[in-house]
């Protein structure tokens, strides 16, 4: 009987986390009690080339997990979430709306968005916004992610799109260099794409931690550079010193292609490679070495520049990515056919989630929405009055800082993020959440946010639902549905359908993926992110699609062979200047340390997901200090020893070190965790990943200070105090 079933047909798709959107196929699984509904394996595609992580090969794990959210949840008057029908949930959702706008006015209703979402719920997300609610407060967690390389991109080339070139294209570079990005942890099949960089000597990785990619470095196949905290802009105005000074500069490309050059060489000019060097610890020798192999490579070889987290998330990211930018102009790296500059997006639709309206300051097609072209543009799209689209609203942290506030907003849908642990300052962020008078979280787990909500709505998965997402590279791909989903979750499509029309609202809300795609092609039409040209067929087809992709055209792989996107075809050099350098390598306290955040192998953003998933939390179980055992000496701590680590500066007293467990101690904004003993962490700083919730969570320490231009927060540069603790 087994023989006759016909075999299984496997359905291609992406994974669901991370901006590589590794192809996989899911074929159904034999039915058992215990089996997963359907078999994840690796698919090859020009990204992934069949490769997955351990993020990827469990992910089929959580479609029918225990936790699985499968009916709506109210809070009801003894303050308990209880199970509810749709129309219930619904019901008080869009009544609770009402009565805060007739209260409190159409921006007292905000929404915070995410990078995961597929382009088409990004898209209807801004226009429920702005149709359905009226309000000019929406923003995303993308403001958390890449914000500051998109607006340096702008700066400089007039458009942002993360790789403006295909992944493929690193293959034969002879020279990468990597700035803050730690791809072997985050995205390991990406690392294959460094291998020819590996071979030529040529991989330069710009990392204070000896990361897991800073370690691909050893043997001969490169170079790792480790900057003192926070002095990575300091190092690439000396890198750009050195190509200036010693005549580097690719000056026919930087008369014919830019404008700025002045600004720059008046920027760089009191940073040679001596002075860095005391700045950043970085040997002067290697300064020069490292700006000599740019620059040779650039003019003989193939030369890539690529940013990630590590230098963006900076309250002064913008500068920081744009001195990164200076330096592959200097080079005149953007447009070559052997080189260029790109940031590495992380999130899975990081790039479709900045495109299609839910930033605050955008409407669909990248489109700025102080445009009077483009709002009456999406006046038309939408059929809609041009004067009721809300203007700009505010950036992630301070839309997060409004809440429950007099004149801030009063309720809130949260759609694919987990603020509750992704955004800096967590415990004012809950208490800002709590103060609402409305919380509304769709998920499909019981998040830490959704823990919080006045109404939790389940929702898909991405095996479950069809769309398209839009990769790192600026790609466009078709998620499939594999299963169907669980009888009482609906996709947040249906949600915004059904919303709307309790809401009166006066355009159309589709709940078919593929009808939305189309209205979002004629929104984007004409705009930077131009997706008039894409189609389910034409993807389903398997062509290569690259936005801009406007109709009648065939897409673009390669941005700026010719021009850049401002309306002259130039690109901007734009001098920064360095800040003093918020710490110095010679800290004064033997318990004051510099801490970053960043990200572990198994888990992905705010661990909500992967924190589920047997395997990955067998293996990373809590998140754990990264400390030099010098420091550790000095703290008297061991490996594993429990450790309390203080914010200092602001609302704390510097310097004053507590006991520990003190009631000072207690209301300062504090992590308690166990510490991870490494000699790949300068003894100055220590690292702690920031995927995990409550008394763990790295996000209880960082600040909510944010890049006056983007709106990043600062999450690499936090300066703490570290002492022993009891166990909690
Ligand atoms: Fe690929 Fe990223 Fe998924 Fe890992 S998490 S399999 S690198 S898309």
């Amino acid at each position: 009987e087994a023989q006759l079933r016909p075999p299984a047909q496997p359905t291609a798709t992406h994974c669901p986390y991370c901006a590589l959107q590794c192809a996989m196929d899911l074929t159904p699984a034999e039915p058992t009690a215990d089996a997963l509904p359907v078999e994840v394996s690796g698919r090859d595609f020009p990204t992934n080339r069949g490769g997955l992580c351990r993020k990827g090969w469990t992910a089929a794990e959580l479609l029918r997990h225990p936790e699985r959210l499968a009916e709506p949840l109210v809070r009801d008057g003894e303050g308990a979430l209880r199970p509810a029908s749709w129309d219930e949930a619904l019901g008080r959702v869009a009544a609770e709306i009402r009565r805060v706008q007739a209260e409190h006015g159409k921006d007292a209703v905000g929404i915070f968005g995410g990078g995961g979402l597929t382009n088409e719920k990004a898209y209807l997300l801004g226009k429920f916004a702005r149709v359905a609610l009226g309000t000019s407060r929406i923003d995303y967690n993308g403001r958390f992610c890449m914000s500051s390389a998109a607006a340096a991109g702008n700066r400089a080339f007039g458009i942002d799109r993360g790789l403006p070139f295909p992944l493929a294209d690193l293959d034969t570079a002879d020279t990468i260099l990597m700035l803050g990005s730690n791809v072997a942890e985050t995205m390991p099949p990406f690392v294959q794409h460094l291998a020819g960089a590996r071979a030529a000597g040529g991989l330069v990785v710009v990392d204070p931690r000896r990361s897991a990619t800073a370690q691909l470095t050893d043997d001969g196949a490169g170079t790792h550079l480790a900057p003192a905290p926070h002095t990575d802009l300091v190092l690439l105005l000396g890198l750009a010193h050195v190509v200036i000074n010693d005549g580097l500069l690719a000056s026919k490309y930087l008369s014919e292609r830019t404008e700025g050059l002045e600004s720059v060489i008046r920027s760089v000019a009191p940073w040679w490679p001596e002075r860095v060097q005391a700045t950043t610890g970085v040997p002067a020798g290697l300064i020069r070495s490292t700006a000599r192999r740019l620059a040779d490579s650039a003019r003989t070889g193939s030369c890539y520049i690529l940013t990630g987290r590590g230098i963006e998330q900076h309250a002064d990211g913008t500068d920081t990515v744009t001195a990164a930018i200076n330096l592959a102009l200097l080079l005149g790296l953007p447009g070559s056919p052997r080189g260029g500059y790109g940031t590495l997006t992380g999130q899975g639709n990081g790039q479709g989630g900045r495109e299609h309206g839910q930033k605050a300051d955008q409407l669909p097609g990248y489109r700025k929405i102080t445009d009077p072209e483009a709002r009456a543009h999406m006046a038309r799209v939408w059929g809609v009055d041009e004067a009721s689209i809300p203007g700009p609203g505010l950036p992630a942290v301070e839309l997060l800082r409004t809440l429950g506030t007099d004149d801030g907003v009063r309720a809130l849908l949260v759609h694919g993020a987990n603020v509750v642990v992704s955004a800096p300052d967590v415990s004012a962020v809950r208490d800002g959440l709590r103060r609402l008078d409305l919380l509304v979280v769709c998920d499909f787990f019981l998040s830490e946010t959704a823990r919080e909500a006045d109404v939790v709505l389940p929702v898909l998965q991405w095996a479950e639902e069809e769309g398209t997402m839009t990769n790192l590279e600026g790609r466009v791909l078709r998620r499939r549905r594999a299963l169907e989903a669980p009888a009482g979750a609906r996709s947040e499509l249906w949600i915004m359908n059904r919303l709307a029309e309790l809401l009166g609202a006066p355009s159309s809300f589709p709940t078919e993926p593929e009808v939305v795609f189309e209205e979002l092609r004629r929104a984007s039409k004409g705009g930077l992110a131009d997706y008039s040209g894409v189609s389910y067929e034409l993807l389903d087809a398997g062509a290569e699609v690259y936005w801009p992709y406007p109709a009648g055209s065939k897409g673009t792989p390669r941005l700026f062979a010719k021009r850049f996107a401002h309306d002259d075809g130039r690109a901007r050099l734009v001098g920064v200047r360095a800040a003093t350098p918020a710490w110095s390598p010679s800290h004064p306290a033997p318990e004051e340390f510099h801490l970053a955040t960043g990200r572990l192998l198994e888990h992905y953003q705010s661990g909500a997901q992967t924190r589920r998933v047997a395997a990955l939390s067998a293996a990373q179980p809590e998140p754990r200090l990264q400390l030099h055992p010098a420091a550790a000496a000095r703290l008297r701590v061991a490996e594993n020893a429990w450790v309390r680590v203080m914010r200092l500066g602001e609302g704390s007293a510097q310097g004053a070190a507590p006991s520990s467990g003190s009631r000072s101690a207690a209301r300062r904004p504090e992590v308690l965790c166990r510490v991870e003993l490494t000699l790949d962490i300068r003894p100055d700083t220590v690292f702690l990943p920031f995927h995990f919730p409550g008394l763990a969570a790295a996000n209880q320490v960082t600040e909510s200070r944010t890049d006056p231009i983007s709106g990043m927060p600062e999450f690499k540069t936090t300066r703490v105090l570290v002492q022993p603790a009891e166990f909690p």
